[in-house]
């Protein structure tokens, strides 16, 4: 499947240009082909019962919804890159995070997590699974024992963004996972801000990691996609949905659940065509957040000297308060996201519409730069009571900081100030 070395482990890069699909090419294409095809042929009665019944060696492909070999393609690199066990792929980052908790909630169970959460993920959360019977409590992430009161036998995970948007802040996963163990609760992180390469979820204790692959991996908003990586370091036996399967699942009960019953149930599949692009969005990753990394700090610090700006927020700045864990965490390159607040709304506003180069969008991770109010749009439909639970702050400014030169966006953001 991957291509190797003796004596000498391949690169980050390296292993996602090296990683193939399970079955090689017949034309030898170097790219991996689209395989736009809903449903696949077999040779016999007794091939086609063997693979419904996932009696192969190597498994074949049946029907899209259930796997695709471009998609598959696609899950192969991503667990070379994550050391993940398993891989699996959906149409959206959401729908990766919705098909987590179908897995492993039932009417009575509670997750724990805090309130600063992705808009998307807080709604899932509060609005639509609650409607089932299910509790999220809500809980300050700084604070352990908080963290370790809200924990009960009916607890099925504690939930985190490895770092929040757009607060910014980096739960201290070495001081989670260990309580998180001794109560047998698994800690499930939502990486989409900081990707693989620059965050490694398996040194420090996640088991299951869900991703948003529309933001860095896409490669320039091509299109949506998101994964969940099971590292297999889970005993879900301790989980009252997932004890039965324990006992059956040829691989982690978790992903078995995910790929044999939920995934397939809700059909929110990757397509082909996303596959493809986010292939290649993969193989230049490394490429495009080092230069985002390194445009966002230069430009973090930028703002940070502007006598408009009331405060600007990134992780390498000394005055960010997670910086010690940022440090720690993410490899020196904390990413392309930033904040800044400037002394109201109206100015936060004036300052985007005068904006040349900079995109008013929605979206992280694109290759131009994306400025958004989040407190009119993300959270425009919240009651302000709720924005006020979610700490959202009508000053602040979020910046996705995208590929162009530096130095054009300092200039965009001065005339834009003036
Ligand atoms: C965008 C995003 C999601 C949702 O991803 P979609 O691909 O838009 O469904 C989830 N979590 C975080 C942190 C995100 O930024």
């Amino acid at each position: 499947m991957a291509r190797k070395l003796e004596n000498h482990s391949l690169g980050f890069t390296s292993q996602i240009l090296s990683t193939e699909k399970n079955h090689p090419d017949v034309h030898g294409a170097m790219n991996t082909p689209i395989y736009r095809s809903a449903a696949f042929e077999f040779p016999n009665s007794v091939a086609i019962a063997k693979a419904f019944q996932n009696q192969e060696e190597v498994a074949s492909h049946t029907y899209s919804r259930i796997t695709n070999p471009t998609v598959e393609a696609l899950e192969n690199k991503i667990k070379a890159i994550s050391q993940g066990e398993n891989v699996m792929l959906f149409s959206s980052g959401m729908a990766a995070i919705s098909n987590t908790f179908m897995a492993i909630c039932y009417a009575g169970c509670n997750i724990v997590t805090s309130p600063h959460l992705f808009g998307n993920t807080f709604a899932l959360f509060q609005f639509t699974l609650a409607s089932f019977g299910v509790e999220v409590r809500f809980v300050n992430t700084d604070h352990l024992d908080e963290i370790e009161a809200a924990i009960d036998e009916n607890t099925v995970a504690f939930f985190c963004e490895v770092m929040t948007n757009p607060h910014l802040e980096i739960a201290d996963l070495t001081q989670i996972k260990p309580m998180l163990a001794r109560h047998n609760v698994p800690l499930i992180v939502d990486t989409t801000v900081i990707p693989w390469g620059a965050f490694e979820a398996f040194r420090w204790g996640v088991d299951i990691e869900v991703v948003s692959t529309t933001k860095y991996v896409s490669g320039g908003a091509t299109s949506l996609g998101g994964a969940i990586v099971d590292y297999g370091t889970f005993d879900w036996s301790h989980n009252k949905r997932l004890a039965q399967v324990s006992n059956t699942a040829q691989f982690s009960p978790f992903m078995f659940k995910i790929k044999r019953e939920i995934a397939r149930n809700f059909g929110a599949c990757m397509d082909p065509d996303s596959a493809y692009a986010q292939i290649l969005g993969l193989e230049t990753l490394q490429l495009r957040y080092e230069r985002m990394s390194a445009s966002a700090y230069e430009l973090a610090q930028f703002l940070e000297s502007l006598p408009e700006v009331v405060k600007a927020t990134y992780p390498k700045l000394e005055s960010f308060p997670y910086k010690a864990l940022s440090d720690q965490f993410f490899n020196g390159n904390p990413g392309a996201m930033l904040t800044f607040s400037l002394k109201s709304r109206e100015a936060c506003f004036a300052l985007m519409d005068r904006l040349q180069l900079i995109r008013r969008a929605t979206n992280l991770f694109d290759n131009r730069t994306l400025i958004i109010h989040p407190e009119s749009t993300i959270y425009g439909t919240f009651t302000e009571e709720m924005k006020q639970v979610m700490g959202i702050d009508p000053t602040l400014i979020r910046l996705s900081v995208g590929l162009e030169e530096v130095a054009d966006l300092k200039a965009d953001i001065a005339q834009a100030l003036k």
